[in-house]
C-alpha cells in the first residue's frame, strides 16, 4: 500500500530479510552476530550515499522493524545483495531463472512465504487449494504490499492441470528488477510448498527486467505433480 510518496509497506518483507538472516545461519551453523555485522557493513557500502548509509543505521539497524514499519524499496535491493555477499562471497549470483537452481534471494523469498503463510497473510493460505491461492491469494497479497496499480497487473492463467502462467507487467514499477523477480520465484515455490503440492517447479524465463528487454511484462511457469 503506498502511503507516503516513495514508501510502500515493506516492513514485513524487510523483518524477514533480517529473521532470514538469523535463520539461515542457525541451520547452516554460521556465527549469526559476526554474519549481521557483516551484513551490515556490506549494506552501508551498498548504500551509496550518506544519507542512505545513514537511514539504514538509524532505521534498521539500530531499531525494531515492525511489520507495519514502512521503508523505501532501495532498502530491500540493498538488503539483499549484502546477505547474498555476507553469505556467498562477492561475485555470487544475485539472481536466479528457476527454482531447480536456488540462490539466497530466491530462498529469502522462500522464507517469507514460508514464514508469511503461518503469520501475517494466514487467512489467504489456511484451507486454500493452490490453485485457489494462485488465483485470488497472490495477487490479494500483492495488492496489501504493494497496491492496486500493481496488482491490477498480474495476470494468473490456468493452462491445465497443476499448470500456471503467472504474467507481472512492471512498466512504472521503479522497485522492479531481477532481484526481485528471483524472490518472486522464490516466494511462489515456498508458497506452493505451504499449500502441500508435490514436486513444484517454478520458472522465470521470460524476465522483462535483463537489460535490453523490449517490455517490462515478467512471465513466471508454475506446475507440480
Ligand atoms: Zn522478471
Amino acid at each position: 500500500m503506498e502511503t507516503q510518496q516513495g514508501e510502500l509497506q515493506l516492513g514485513d518483507f524487510i523483518k524477514g530479510r533480517l529473521l532470514f538472516l538469523e535463520d539461515y545461519c542457525k541451520r547452516r551453523g554460521l556465527d549469526y552476530p559476526k554474519t549481521l555485522a557483516e551484513v551490515q557493513a556490506q549494506a552501508l557500502r551498498l548504500a551509496g550515499t550518506p544519507e542512505k548509509a545513514e537511514f539504514l543505521k538509524t532505521r534498521l539497524f539500530s531499531g525494531i522493524v515492525l511489520s507495519s514499519s514502512y521503508f523505501p524499496d532501495w532498502v530491500d535491493k540493498v538488503l539483499l545483495e549484502a546477505i547474498t555477499i555476507a553469505f556467498k562471497g562477492p561475485g555470487a549470483p544475485l539472481h536466479t531463472t528457476t527454482s531447480r537452481i536456488p540462490c539466497i534471494t530466491f530462498e529469502a523469498g522462500q522464507f517469507n512465504a514460508h514464514r508469511q503463510a503461518d503469520t501475517v497473510f494466514r487467512a489467504y493460505f489456511s484451507g486454500k487449494r493452490p490453485e485457489d491461492w494462485l488465483k485470488s491469494g497472490f495477487v490479494q497479497i500483492n495488492r496489501k504490499c504493494y497496491g492496486d496499480a500493481f496488482a491490477d497487473h498480474i495476470q494468473v492463467e490456468e493452462l491445465g492441470p497443476r499448470r500456471f502462467r503467472v504474467s507481472i507487467d512492471n512498466a512504472g514499477v521503479e522497485k522492479a528488477d531481477q532481484m526481485d523477480c528471483s524472490t518472486g520465484v522464490g516466494y511462489l515455490y515456498g508458497a506452493l510448498e505451504k499449500l502441500g503440492v508435490t514436486g513444484p517447479l517454478v520458472t522465470h524465463d521470460r524476465c522483462g527486467l535483463v537489460p535490453g528487454s523490449p517490455d517490462r511484462i515478467c512471465v513466471y511457469e508454475i506446475s507440480w505433480r
